[in-house]
């Protein structure tokens, strides 16, 4: 379908974003006519129009040529653009083929080996650990995907990796017909993006398609402890090997005996080896762990173990995710804006171990926030309120937890924080919901955090 298109007739790329701008790149570079548009009218959307027209690419920021669309023979889409969007609808209608920018981006590297990530929470954890274990055992190898990189980036830059760790998420599942991994995993499911799936059903289904086409070859890593998961990995093509905190028959486990994550039954490091807080990190580590040894067999020998041991050890884990931004007065900051629902921020209140002040708010996701009660009532001292959301999670857990209102500022909610907390304390900022009332994006919110407790108090 790529290989037709790039030369018959043209390729509108709708979405000026990261991806939209390397993909538009990427085909005018195999030789495309590529038209590219983006409705937004701000000055990045123009700046990236502009630099895009310099090189020769028929571009329009602030609006879509409708027309054009229509009549391209492809159409391919930024991961940020929901599927009803008007130029998408459009395509549809017209019979236009539409992919995501991953897709073309695939096939380019077509031939290069990769692990897909996909998964409601750890996605960017595992994708990250997945790829500095496979650089630890040698191998060039780039992180890609959702996780920040686009792909159609390292494609563009002439890169053949030996490995690509690539973190998918479930819009971009949806439109990469030709998702083929070496290595698929799932690191779990739970309900998210109610507020941009219709039902919650929805959204598994997109999951599922990280099956779409397996075949014998395929290898699976399943998350034996979540049941959804695990069904929807269930009779698929290929080979499975699952992962457990609990389960001592799975390939990868935790022992409690020993205190070790266990892999194909020899323990691969001591659980207070990890240098990540929390217990989801060390599902994250022996999902990681698990997909990079299927990768390959020669990655389960003695020697790649002790490897695999060592760059575990040194992991650093990434920003925004149960990060400790700030120490001082005896108060430990704690930054996990990355936490944008409910699942999320549950298992980062679970790994606290000192009494926490809570930050919880922004934009509404769609689920409740009573899920969060068992843990808030286990490890808060005090839970703030605030943003868009602020009423929707007083309502739900108030009179069952020490609450404060706070629907003003960040700055606000820092000083309340501030405020509340005692010498042996953590703040943590775990949101449960998006930043956008407030903020451009969860970075932007974990950097206002990051800033704010580091400010002299
Ligand atoms: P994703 O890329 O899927 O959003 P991240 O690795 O960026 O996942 O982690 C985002 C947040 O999700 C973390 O800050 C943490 O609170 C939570 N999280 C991470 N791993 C898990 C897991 N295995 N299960 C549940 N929650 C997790």
């Amino acid at each position: 379908m790529i290989e037709a298109a790039l030369t018959r007739g043209e390729v509108a790329v709708i979405g000026l974003g990261r991806s939209g701008i390397a993909v538009a790149r990427l085909l005018a570079r195999e030789g495309a006519r590529v038209y590219a548009s983006d409705a937004g009218s701000g000055d990045v959307v123009a700046q990236a129009a502009a630099a895009l027209r310099a090189e020769g690419i028929s571009a329009d920021g602030g609006r879509h040529d409708m027309a054009r669309i229509r009549a391209a023979s492809l159409v391919v889409v930024s991961p940020g653009v929901p599927p009803e969007a008007l130029p998408i609808a459009a395509a549809r209608e017209s019979g236009v083929a539409v992919v995501g920018e991953l897709e073309v981006a695939l096939h380019l590297l077509r031939g290069v080996p990769y692990i897909a990530v996909t998964g409601t929470n750890g996605k960017s954890t595992v994708t990250a650990l997945a790829a500095h274990l496979l650089a630890a055992l040698g191998h060039r190898t780039v992180a890609a995907g959702n996780i920040g990189r686009a792909l159609s980036d390292v494609a563009l830059a002439g890169e053949r990796p030996e490995w690509i760790a690539l973190e998918v998420s479930s819009f971009q599942l949806h439109d990469t017909p030709g998702l083929r991994p070496d290595v698929g995993v799932l690191t779990n499911l739970s309900p998210d993006h109610l507020d941009r799936y219709a039902t919650v059903e929805d959204y598994y289904a997109d999951k599922a398609l990280l099956y779409r086409n397996a075949s014998a070859a395929s290898r699976w890593v399943v998350n034996a402890d979540d049941p959804r998961a695990r069904e929807l990995a269930m009779e698929r093509s290929g080979t499975r090997w699952a992962f457990s905190r609990l389960d001592a028959f799975c390939a990868a486990h935790y022992d409690g005996a020993r205190d070790a994550l266990m892999l194909f039954k020899e323990p691969l490091i001591g659980r207070h080896d990890l240098p990540l807080l929390g217990w989801h990190n060390v599902e994250n580590t022996l999902a990681a762990v698990l997909a990079v040894m299927v990768a390959d067999a020669a990655h389960q020998s003695k020697a790649a173990r002790a490897v695999l041991a060592a760059a575990v050890r040194s992991f650093r884990g990434l920003p925004h995710r149960l990060e400790v931004v700030a120490d001082a007065g005896g108060v430990q900051w704690i930054n996990d804006s990355k936490a944008t629902n409910v699942s999320s921020a549950r298992v980062a209140i679970e790994s606290m171990t000192r009494p926490t002040v809570v930050l919880l708010g922004g934009k509404h996701k769609g689920e409740p926030y009573t899920a969060l009660l068992a843990p808030l009532r286990a490890h808060a001292k005090l839970v703030i309120a605030y943003g868009e959301a602020e009423p929707l999670i007083a309502a739900d857990l108030q009179g069952h937890v020490p609450l404060a209102r706070c629907g003003s500022s960040f700055e606000d909610v820092m000083h309340r924080a501030r405020a509340a907390a005692t010498p042996g304390d953590a703040v943590l900022l775990a949101p449960a919901c998006s930043s956008f009332d407030m903020f451009t994006n969860y970075e932007a919110r974990g950097d206002a955090f990051r800033q704010l407790a580091q400010a002299p108090a």
